[in-house]
């Protein structure tokens, strides 16, 4: 007897088993067809993992598939075990990371709208239909004169001769037409000229075809400006022309234009397609099936789209391969860059992770051998590395937090008719309110967290739950109507710009002020065309976009990340600091870059001021060995939430205790209040598993679920596991 292991869709760690449904020929099932089944009081859709010959229930209490969706899986055998492989890996349910791979319409158990274009001809009956018998209907004529004399003809060629839609349906429905869907078989690739590369360049890219189209790993480590995505082009123009595809990953939706607009220019538009969440279901799905059907040579995504089935695959680029993007923060809590490896491994493929800034990661996997580390130290053509150095604000008067020394880098730039770019960590006018008289600080009602104080939208915001209050006009404990603000952040220094600078060209560039992407794309064009201009910005500044007229890039406060709770603090900082000073001077121009702070002399300052971050990772690297924090240890978090602290602590406790004896490598720590303790209402906890050794690792985490699966917690208790943890709030 044949029994279907089912995953549905829902939150359970566990599959199911069915029947297989009347009449479907059980050879012809393979792994990965959905299916759709009775589940609960209603049905849902699922997807057969695998077909056993037995099950561990009576097959008298199993249940019948109700209909078999697919007549062969969507996705291929490669994906099918990259999520089985994830599920186990990140301790998810197992469904819920399955139904990640395909297209939501597959999800929702709809079915796909076929590609291709349409092409019309005659039916029997038209062919042997006598000339004049569609009397005085000219169009219909028309358009059987033209299938009479040219056999089948595209729906868009007749559409070009006058023939409506509204004619191809009236003799559709006469029968004398019908059309089938064809796609235009793509022609080989030829290979293009690309940019002449430098000798490290050069080296990198014969490095990677050399190590060949078979699993390996590559760690592209080039400085800002070292012409990576040269390297990239020409390493995908060589599969190509072996027939075989590229993934590209980048952290962020915000740089598809530009990276997309690369790619067209050297491979064209009709071999290039992009796949991010700012797309909608259908033309996800056009662009998956172009991909999955091998029609198209590049797929160019963010986080998901290292999900998406390729005919040909042949190499996986991970770009900016150290951005915390690639790790999805809620629900399935994957790495992309990490699945990428996985994935290439799955499929014999090449993979090659690029970044200024390599986490240290993946600097360990290179250290221990498993990767190959590339390196580019110099930048292309005739740019130079900008100049670093600091400007010790102590004791100096600053105005929205800038030192006299910026105020004259930023007049002195502008001068020469050339861009400033000012980094803050912080959007809003100000990150906290607070009153002179007594000290009460604006705060959130259902988080451990101060307010924003927004001035322009003339409110306070909260950032964690995105809670709202209005600007109390006198403080509510004291009455007191000496309000002040503490910090400073964007919307404040852009107000003090504009009355420094006035008549200057001034953007912020901020989640606050660009909510989509085409603003971002639009005003990224503008500042690149010239022209002097302040950029102040966020993080989303210092994601790969190219400045080409920057040449002073100014970090605010490069302070707040020095006392940083989280272990990757130091790592973070100098990843961020290296990516703004990037964006200066990556043209002909030199670049300078600025670092106001309150500590010179601190060491993660001054190494940061070497401008050697590959020395710096490694040294990092060593301290990480001695503490066996990731990424020499491996860390997983098991997070609680309740509307009470003894209730988040106790249900973690309680799983500890279940454990008994642990095994010498791997430690717990914990249950602990969050760094964040409320967020949201709720009391938040953590129990930390920090193992030496990733089997034992995942054999704890996995008893400690079982253990909260079967264990009764009050109701609003939510819990989840978080593998490889990126944020520790
Ligand atoms: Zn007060
Ligand atoms: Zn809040
Ligand atoms: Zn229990």
């Amino acid at each position: 007897m044949s029994v279907l292991q089912v995953a549905v869709n829902k939150p359970l760690r566990t599959t199911f088993d069915y029947l297989p449904p009347e009449g479907v020929d059980i050879d012809t099932l393979t792994p990965g067809v959905r299916v759709k089944v009775p589940f609960g009081a209603g049905t849902t859709t699922g997807y057969v993992l695998a077909i056993a010959n037995e099950s561990s229930y009576p097959i008298d209490k199993l249940k019948q598939a109700i209909a078999v969706l697919d007549t062969q899986s969507a996705i291929s055998p490669a994906i099918h075990r990259l999520m089985l492989w994830a599920a186990n890996y990140y301790c998810h349910p197992v469904g819920e990371v399955y139904g990640t791979a395909f297209p939501a319409i597959l999800r929702k158990g709809k079915a796909l709208t076929p590609l291709g274009e349409r092409y019309w001809e005659l039916t029997e009956h038209g062919l042997g239909l006598p000339e004049g018998a569609l009397g005085r209907a000219k169009k219909q004529a028309q358009l059987l004169g033209i299938l009479q004399t040219e056999g089948a003809v595209n729906e868009s060629s007749l559409r070009e001769r006058g023939i409506s839609p509204a004619i191809l349906r009236a003799l559709k429905n006469k029968q004398l037409v019908k059309f089938s869907l064809q796609i235009p078989a793509s022609k080989p690739w030829q290979g293009a000229q690309g940019l002449t590369l430098n000798g490290e360049q050069s080296a990198a890219l014969k490095a990677m075809t050399d190590a060949g189209s078979n699993f390996n790993v590559q760690l592209l480590e080039g400085v800002t400006g070292a012409g990576k995505t040269e390297v990239y082009l020409q390493l995908i123009d060589h599969y190509l022309q072996q027939g075989q595809q590229a993934l590209v990953l980048i952290p962020e939706i915000g740089l598809t234009p530009q990276t997309l607009a690369r790619f067209t220019t050297r491979f064209g538009g009709e071999r290039v397609v992009a796949m991010h969440s700012g797309m909608t279901d259908a033309q996800r799905a056009r662009h998956w099936q172009l991909a999955a059907q091998g029609l198209v040579d590049i797929l160019i995504g963010t986080r998901s789209a290292v999900f998406t089935p390729l005919a040909r695959p042949g190499v996986i680029i991970v770009d900016e391969e150290h951005d915390g993007a690639y790790k999805q923060q809620d629900g399935f809590r994957y790495n992309a860059r990490d699945l990428a490896v996985k994935r290439g491994q799955l499929e014999n493929a090449q993979v090659v992770l690029g970044s200024a800034t390599p986490s240290l990661e993946s600097a360990a996997n290179a250290e221990r051998g498993r990767y190959q580390r590339l390196r580019l130290t110099q930048r292309a053509g005739s740019a130079n590395l900008p100049k670093m150095s600091i400007i010790d604000v102590r004791r100096q008067v600053l105005q929205a937090g800038l030192s006299q020394a910026a105020i004259d880098a930023i007049a002195q730039t502008l001068s020469q008719h050339e861009q400033v770019l000012l980094f803050l960590q912080r959007r809003g006018f100000a990150p906290s309110l607070r009153c002179h008289q007594c000290g009460w600080i604006a705060s959130c009602f259902q988080c451990d967290a101060h307010l924003t104080l927004h001035q322009g939208a003339n409110h306070l915001r909260c950032h964690h739950c995105e809670a709202r209050q209005p600007v109390p006009g006198t403080c509510p404990d004291c009455h007191s109507n000496q309000l002040i603000t503490k910090g400073v952040g964007t919307e404040q220094a852009e107000v003090f710009l504009r009355e420094q600078f006035p008549g200057t060209a001034i953007y912020r560039i901020d989640s606050d002020t660009i909510t989509t992407r085409d603003a971002l794309h639009q005003l990224l064009e503008r500042i690149n065309s010239g022209g002097p201009a302040i950029l102040v910005g966020t993080q989303m500044l210092s994601k790969g976009h190219h400045f080409p007229h920057v040449t002073l890039a100014l970090i605010h406060d490069a302070d707040s990340s020095l006392f940083s709770t989280d272990f990757r603090g130091e790592e973070r900082l100098a990843q961020l600091i290296t990516q703004v000073a990037g964006r200066a001077g990556r043209e002909a121009k030199a670049g300078t870059v600025l670092l106001q702070t309150h500590y010179p002399h601190h060491p993660a300052i001054t190494e940061i001021l070497k401008q050697n971050y590959h020395a710096h990772s490694l040294a990092l690297l060593s301290a990480r060995k001695t503490t066996n924090l990731p990424p020499s240890g491996q860390m997983v978090l098991l997070h609680s939430e309740a509307p009470e602290l003894t209730q988040a602590e106790q249900f973690l406790l309680h799983l500890k205790q279940r454990l008994g004896q642990l095994p010498t490598n791997v430690i717990l720590i914990g249950p602990l209040p969050s760094p964040m303790q409320r967020r949201a209402g709720l009391y938040r906890c953590q129990l930390t598993i920090l193992g030496q050794n990733r089997a034992v690792t995942q054999q704890i985490t996995w008893a400690l679920i079982r253990e909260a699966e079967k264990h009764k917690r009050p109701s609003r208790l939510r819990w989840f596991v978080d593998v490889d943890p990126q944020e520790l709030f």
